[in-house]
């Protein structure tokens, strides 16, 4: 089963795509992961990009998922979170492999705020909380070696609001190109997964 996730972020996208991935034994393809992880001339390819200040094309993307497509591990299907984001790009997919299901995981804009905005880390030791969902023990200090916690830059209230605009102009759009089924991604992980597998058919 080829299964399209999408939804805000700050939804619990990644975190369903692992645990239904690891259900269907199925790989969990992150865009977002490939393009880190990428080694050799991919990774000097996309290096040049970033280097001088561009995205990765999407054509080039489109490139790197049909090769990951046609590795033996996918044979059963897999779960995709990361792209498409825009109609663009989602027909560009339909050009090189059918979905069988997309899931949209929502959330309200300020849950997404709420969520995003508590994300902290320890400069010194590279751990991370959230005050909203994972608080440290001490509000502000690392559990781990004592550090001060700071926030991500573009983790504040005006950056994470535009980039849900971004999200409802682009990529709300793909739900009705792909007549997505939604699952409430304010409720629990287990909850969630659980409603997620129901409209898939499969036993939990
Ligand atoms: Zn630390």
């Amino acid at each position: 089963m080829r299964i399209l996730l999408i939804g805000p972020q700050g939804c619990g996208k990644g975190t369903q795509a692992k645990l239904l991935a690891s259900k269907l034994g199925v790989p969990h393809i992150s865009t977002g992961d490939l393009l880190r992880s990428a080694t050799g001339e991919l990774r000097k390819e996309i290096d040049s990009y970033i280097v001088a200040g561009n995205l990765y094309p999407d054509e080039k993307m489109l490139e790197v998922l049909k090769k990951r497509f046609g590795e033996s591990d996918c044979e059963k299907g897999f779960i995709l979170d990361g792209f498409p984001r825009n109609l663009k790009q989602a027909e560009m997919l339909d050009s090189i492999t059918k979905v069988d299901r997309v899931i949209e995981i929502s959330i309200s804009d300020d849950e997404a705020v709420r969520r995003l905005s508590g994300r902290v880390a320890c400069p010194s030791c590279g751990a991370g909380f959230n005050n909203a969902t994972m608080p440290p023990k001490v509000r502000g200090i690392c559990d781990k070696c004592g550090g001060e916690l700071v926030q991500r830059a573009d983790d504040t209230e005006e950056a994470i609001r535009k980039r849900l605009e971004i999200y409802h102009r682009e990529t709300e759009p793909i739900l009705e190109h792909y007549g997505a089924v939604r699952v409430n991604g304010e409720n629990d992980i287990e909850e969630v997964f659980e409603e997620i597998l129901k409209l898939i058919g499969i036993e939990p």
